[in-house]
């Protein structure tokens, strides 16, 4: 790697899972500038516009409006907290939860973490949760962003690991976007993908979104398709593939089973039957399949339109089925790769920081990784129930079944879907801590204890992009107040509930004093799986980023998976999924006619606790609305900035109608970021609610239990 001056910082963005290198400028103990890093191969020096202002995100009036800056309890719900030491904080926490697990069980006690936190902040929550107190009700936002993919790969190629690399958009003959506006929520990536057209103007990019986004304004061929199709354009194509003899019998024959079962599926899906319920012309069928199976090389890009989903797995899985039916993996060039949407939900997924997992790609379920975990942890066994996914443990501690919420690094409060459910359960919960950064959010007004943590330019660790590339993290300037490392925080509290536990200090789980200490737990969990990076350190990290797997020996980590065409099966072939197309969760019907898709904005990330402390992120859209074809607005006499009610079975929101031609007629989007300050809704009962997911649904996938934020059915009438 470029040296760089005393004054400079090597670390990561932490908004997309893109994962830019960036080199932090500062001086005085803050932070004063920002620029994309050179050498990492992410982004060779390139940053979006909400990575080049990450300076001015950190800087200290921010720090003094918006961050959270001491321990601060409230005594009673409703009263302002007040101030309180470390000291203080902790020991009034170990307290409460040791004395809820002893009363009511440890399943009483619900974590909430997120896929912004670094991987050892990760790997620390879930050992505190399932190794000492003995419960599996860990979950994280990363339920509602990639457990889609994680099961979709998992089902049909026995190992959640994305097998291609951003080199491959260089290597690509044709491009298969499905499920993500890339250009807004993957920028750099983007980027990548317009410079390889430009080196490759026989490459073929196609874009299979409702919307005509940015991202499909720019393919070759957009597919339209009606929200909630795309298990049937992918059926459809895989009919059109097999009937025009494009499938490759031959790596199907050597290295898959179960095509017969999918082939059976399949057939009912014709192109006429495919392109009424898709909404979508035949042509254009028979010209994705031909562009994705005789291309040199395919590569898949998708995200959350696929993931947030009530059938996101079997939406995941058929598009991979169309991959092996066309022998387009393991090749450069070729192969499916999610997008993950946070920077470290990879991450996340390594240590088994979700309900359902254990570290190191573990499965909970699996009785021989529960006792492999055990042993790791040098305790007799790791709890078999299965935890609480993030829906259901928001849905338990409303019921009253769990009652301490701990939240870490993330804002349920505006980004749950179904917020009156998510309300009631911060209400009830008897304790909730909030462990953040910024004391800006919603789900913070409803803390009984808030825990001030460090945050970008203050912290110290790794995370994990989309292409398992594994990037440190590193501090530049010292946190501000009393601010403290996630994973201090967490290690300070295990120590505490130790002793109340009766576990004397020389046994404790929690030995660590450096990330350092943490990651290399970690890395010792994933000796011969997977995953393997036992022949990574940080000090090779301090060189350059790396990918998994790195096993020991290895001078570098594996750019591709699967290249011997060899899969983590018990058959060592690669499974194909005879998944049946399903309905929307909640399809439009009369009284709610309008489909209501939500996503992201180019400039604005997730809550905007980062940044929307920043006025030059509101130029590309300054305020909230809702976007609806013209002749949708005409036909209801809405003028362009009116003011419209939108109302779901769960609730409704006001804001300005804009006329958007990229909208679908009967289709309208409103950007997932706007929070209570700037978009307040009420729920049927009549409760005060923020943003969109006042109107979202919690039905969800039932293999993956990613529940569909993506789609909700309304209806719009003039305010
Ligand atoms: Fe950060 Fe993503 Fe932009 Fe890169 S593309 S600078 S990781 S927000």
């Amino acid at each position: 790697a470029v040296p760089v001056r005393p004054s400079e910082t090597r670390s990561t963005c932490p908004y997309c899972g893109v994962g830019c290198g960036v080199i932090i400028e500062s001086a005085d103990g803050q932070v004063t500038g920002v620029r994309g890093d050179p050498a990492h191969p992410a982004n060779f020096g390139r940053l979006c516009t909400k990575g080049s202002t990450l300076h001015l995100t950190a800087s200290p009036a921010i720090a003094r409006q918006a961050r959270l800056l001491t321990p601060m309890l409230r005594d009673e719900r409703g009263m302002a907290p007040r101030a309180i030491g470390w000291d203080a904080a902790l020991d009034q926490a170990a307290d409460r939860l040791h004395r809820i697990a002893r009363e009511h069980g440890p399943d009483a006690i619900g974590f909430y973490v997120s896929g912004q936190l670094l991987t050892e902040d990760y790997y620390v929550f879930n050992k505190l949760a399932k190794g000492l107190l003995g419960t599996n009700n860990i979950d994280t936002n990363s339920r509602l962003c990639m457990s889609s993919a994680v099961a979709g790969y998992k089902l049909t190629l026995g190992a959640d690991a994305p097998p291609a690399c951003y080199e491959d958009i260089d290597q690509a003959d044709c491009l298969f976007i499905a499920g993500s506006n890339a250009a807004w929520a993957h920028p750099i990536l983007y980027r990548r993908i317009e410079q390889a057209r430009q080196a490759r103007p026989h490459m073929k990019l196609i874009v299979a979104d409702p919307r005509r986004t940015e991202t499909a304004e720019g393919a070759d061929l957009h597919l339209p398709l009606l929200p909630g199709s795309d298990v049937m354009l992918f059926h459809g194509l895989l009919h059109i593939m097999l009937w025009e003899g494009w499938t490759d019998a031959a790596w199907i024959a050597a290295h898959t089973e179960g095509f017969e079962a999918l082939k059976a599926v399949v057939r009912e899906c014709t192109p006429e039957r495919v392109a009424q319920a898709c909404g979508l012309r035949k042509e254009d069928l028979f010209t994705a399949a031909r562009w994705f199976a005789t291309a040199q090389a395919t590569l898949s890009l998708y995200c959350q339109g696929l993931n947030q989903s009530s059938s996101g797995t079997a939406k995941n899985a058929a598009l991979i089925n169309l991959h092996l039916a066309t022998g387009q993996i393991g090749r450069p060039g070729a192969g499916p790769l999610s997008l993950t949407g946070q920077p470290n939900a990879m991450g996340g997924r390594e240590v088994g920081g979700l309900a359902n997992l254990l570290s190191a790609h573990r499965d909970l379920a699996n009785p021989a990784h529960r006792a492999e975990v055990a042993a790791l942890w040098g305790l007799p066994s790791v709890p078999a129930t299965p935890g609480k996914t993030a829906v259901e443990m928001f849905q338990a501690a409303a019921d009253g079944e769990i009652r301490a919420l701990w939240i870490a690094c993330t804002n349920p409060a505006q980004s749950m879907p179904d917020q009156a459910t998510v309300r009631r359960a911060l209400a009830r919960a008897e304790f909730v801590v909030v462990q953040e950064a910024f004391a800006t959010t919603a789900t913070c007004e409803a803390a009984d204890l808030l825990l001030p943590a460090t945050t970008w330019g203050e912290k110290n660790g790794t995370v994990t992009n989309s292409e398992r590339r594994i990037s440190r993290v590193r501090p530049a300037v010292p946190a501000p107040g009393e601010a403290r490392d996630d994973w201090r925080i967490v290690v300070d509290l295990g120590r505490r509930l130790e002793s109340r536990m009766g576990r004397t200090p020389d046994r404790s789980l929690f030995p660590y004093d450096t990330p350092e200490a943490v990651w290399n737990e970690h890395r010792e969990s994933t000796r011969g799986r997977d995953l393997d990076i036992t022949g990574l350190s940080y000090a090779l990290l301090e060189q350059a980023p790396q990918q998994w797997p790195y096993p020991p020996g290895a001078a570098q980590g594996r750019a591709r998976l699967y290249e011997d065409g060899v899969f983590p099966t018990a058959s060592g072939r690669a499974r194909f999924a005879a998944v049946q197309p399903q309905p929307l969760a909640e399809p439009r019907n009369s009284r709610f006619p309008f489909s209501l898709t939500t996503g992201r904005l180019r400039d604005q990330w997730h809550g905007m606790s980062r940044t929307g402390t920043l006025g030059r992120l509101f130029g590309q859209v300054a305020e909230p609305c809702i976007e609806m074809h013209p002749w949708d607005m005409e036909r209801q006499g809405i003028a362009a900035g009116e003011l419209v009610q939108v109302t779901s079975k769960r609730g409704s929101i006001v804001l300005p109608a804009q006329p958007s031609p990229a909208q679908p007629a009967a289709q309208a989007f409103i950007a997932m970021h706007w929070g209570s300050e700037f978009l307040t809704g009420v729920s049927a009962g009549g409760e005060v609610l923020a943003g969109v997911n006042a109107l979202t649904t919690s039905a969800f996938c039932p293999d993956s239990r990613q529940p569909e934020l993506k789609h909700a059915a309304v209806r719009i009438e003039k305010a």
